[in-house]
C-alpha cells in the first residue's frame, strides 16, 4: 500500500499507457482500492482510449454517480466490472466495513442505462455461499452481460481472515449442486427473474473475457496493426488513498491478430512469445474453447467435483464461478504464468508479474518512474525470476502439465510453505500438499457455519 503523496500523478500515467501501447499491451484495467477516489479518473480513461487501450474499470460503484458515469462513458470506457459482497446489506456491510449496497445498486442501474460491457462480481465465502442461489438472482437481476461469482482466494488480508471466509467441503458441494439446478438449460445470461434493468442492457456488446469480442471496435481500430499484445497496467485508489496495479492480457490468435504486421520491438516480441502458446480463456461460447482449455477447465472442474457438463451450463448462463483453490486438485495458471502476460503498476508505480507479488520478500520491483516498461517487461529480474518453466523445481520440473498452470500461484506457495519456488502445495502431486490439507481439516471439523471465529481483521489505512 502507499500513501496518496507517493502515487503516479495524471502525466506520469498517462505516459505509462503510452509505453503499455508501445509494446503491444491491449487492455487496461483500472483497480483498486476504488479507482474512482482518483480524480483525475476521467483523464487516464481518456488517455487509454487515445492510445487505443480497452479500459475496464473494476469499482465497487460508491462514488459513481450519473454525471461521472457519463463523462467517463464520453472519455471512452468500454467495460465497467462492480463488485458485490452480498446480496444484504447485513452481510455486505460485514466486509466492506461500511453499509454501500444501495449505492452499488444504484450504479448498476446507471451502468445498464449505458452502451458499456457490464459485468458483476459477487464475492463468496464461507457465511454467505450457503445463499448462492440468492445471489445470483440478485446479480441477475442487476443486469450485467455477464456475471463472476467468485470464491475468496487467500492472499493479503483474505490470509488474514481466511478461517472465517473458507467455505467447508459440504458448503462447496451444496453450492455446485445449487449452481447445477440454478443454471440447468440456460441458454441466455439471465432468467425470469430479470428485471428492467436487463431489458436497458439487452442490446448491449457482450463482453467475453479473453475472446476477441472483448477487444471491442475502438480497440480493434487502434490495434490491429499492432497485432498482439499484452494488456497493461493501470491505477487504482483506495479509500485509503493508496493505488494499486493491474493486470494484462494478451491474444495469441483470432481477428486481432489478423492480417497482423511483425512486431517492431523486443518487448512486443517477448509478449508475442508469451502469448504463441496460449489459449484464450473464455468465459462465453464453447465453441471459442480450445481443447486445452477444455482439459484445463476440466481439471479444475474435478478438482472441486464439478462436471463438464455444469462448466458448460454456466457458460451458456454467462455466469463464471471461481472455486476456493484450497479444494481444488491442480493449482490454477496463475495470471497465465508470472511475466508472461500481464504487468500490474501498483499506485506508487512499482511494476510487479500480479497483484500480491509484493507479499514474496527480496524481490526488487522495478518503478515506471525510473525505468520504461519495455525494459522492465524484458530485463528486470522481478519478471525474470519465474518467467517461463527452467526455474521450476521437481515435481513440476518433470510434470507434463508444466506449461498449462507453471507451478501454480507463487504468491500462494510462499504464504503456505515460505518458499516462492515450490510447486503450489495446492497441488496434490506437491510434497508440501499436507499443508492444506491440515488447513481445510481443521476448517472442516468446525460444525458451525459460520464458525465461532472472533471478528473480521480489516485492512488499515497507510501512513
Ligand atoms: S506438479 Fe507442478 S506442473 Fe504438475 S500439476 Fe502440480 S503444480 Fe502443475
Amino acid at each position: 500500500m502507499a500513501s496518496r503523496k507517493q502515487e503516479l500523478t495524471t502525466a506520469e500515467w498517462v505516459k505509462v499507457f503510452g509505453q503499455a501501447a508501445a509494446i503491444g499491451m491491449l487492455h487496461v484495467h483500472l483497480t483498486g482500492g476504488e479507482p474512482l477516489l482518483r480524480t483525475d479518473i476521467v483523464e487516464l480513461v481518456a488517455a487509454a482510449r487515445a492510445n487505443n487501450l480497452y479500459s475496464n474499470l473494476i469499482t465497487s460503484g460508491v462514488g459513481l454517480n450519473e454525471q461521472k458515469l457519463s463523462a467517463l462513458v464520453n472519455a471512452g470506457l468500454d467495460h465497467i466490472q462492480l463488485s458485490f459482497q452480498d446480496s444484504r446489506a447485513e452481510g455486505a456491510s460485514a466486509i466492506a466495513g461500511v453499509n454501500a449496497l444501495s449505492k452499488k445498486i444504484d450504479a448498476a442501474r446507471l451502468i445498464c442505462e449505458t452502451t458499456l460491457a457490464f459485468t458483476v462480481n459477487v464475492v463468496v465465502h464461507r457465511k454467505n455461499i450457503d445463499r448462492l442461489e440468492e445471489l445470483i438472482a440478485f446479480a441477475q437481476e442487476l443486469g450485467p452481460q455477464r456475471i463472476e461469482i467468485a470464491n475468496v482466494q487467500y492472499y493479503g488480508w483474505a490470509m488474514e481472515n481466511r478461517d472465517l471466509l473458507l467455505p467447508s467441503r459440504e458448503q462447496l458441494e451444496q453450492s455446485l449442486e445449487t449452481l447445477k439446478r440454478v443454471t440447468s438449460g440456460a441458454k441466455a445470461p439471465h432468467n425470469d427473474t430479470v428485471n428492467a434493468g436487463l431489458k436497458a442492457c439487452a442490446t448491449q456488446e457482450q463482453e467475453i473475457s479473453g475472446s476477441d469480442e472483448e477487444i471491442t471496435s475502438a480497440a480493434k481500430a487502434g490495434n490491429d496493426s499492432r497485432g498482439i499484445g499484452t494488456a497493461e497496467a493501470v491505477p487504482y485508489q483506495s479509500k485509503d488513498g493508496d493505488s494499486t496495479v493491474e493486470a494484462v492480457p494478451c491474444q495469441s490468435e483470432g481477428k486481432i491478430t489478423s492480417g497482423a504486421k511483425a512486431p517492431s520491438n523486443g518487448v512486443v516480441n517477448a509478449g508475442l512469445k508469451a502469448c504463441a502458446t496460449q489459449e484464450r480463456e473464455i468465459s462465453g461460447s464453447e465453441k471459442e474453447m480450445t481443447s486445452a482449455t477444455r482439459e484445463r477447465r476440466q481439471d479444475a472442474a474435478e478438482t472441486a467435483g464439478e462436471t463438464p457438463a455444469l462448466e458448460e451450463t454456466l457458460a451458456a448462463a454467462h455466469i463464471q464461478f471461481v472455486t476456493p483453490d484450497y479444494y481444488g486438485k491442480f493449482p490454477k495458471p496463475c495470471m497465465g504464468g508470472w511475466g508472461r502476460r500481464l504487468m500490474l503498476i501498483d499506485p506508487a508505480g512499482r511494476a510487479m508479474p500480479c497483484h500480491a507479488a509484493a507479499v514474496i520478500p527480496d524481490i526488487q520491483f522495478e518503478n515506471v518512474r525510473e525505468r520504461s516498461l519495455k525494459s522492465i517487461w524484458e530485463e528486470s529480474a522481478a519478471f525474470q525470476m519465474f518467467r517461463g518453466t527452467e526455474w521450476l523445481q521437481e515435481p513440476c520440473k518433470s510434470c507434463p502439465k508444466q506449461t498449462q498452470d507453471f507451478g501454480g500461484c507463487r504468491c500462494q506457495a510462499f504464504l503456505l510453505t515460505g518458499d516462492a519456488s515450490a510447486t503450489d502445495p495446492v497441488c496434490s502431486l506437491s510434497p508440501q500438499r499436507s499443508r492444506v490439507d491440515d488447513v481445510l481439516q481443521i476448517i472442516n471439523a468446525v460444525k458451525e457455519t459460520p464458525p465461532p471465529q472472533t471478528q473480521f481483521s480489516y485492512r488499515t489505512n497507510p501512513q
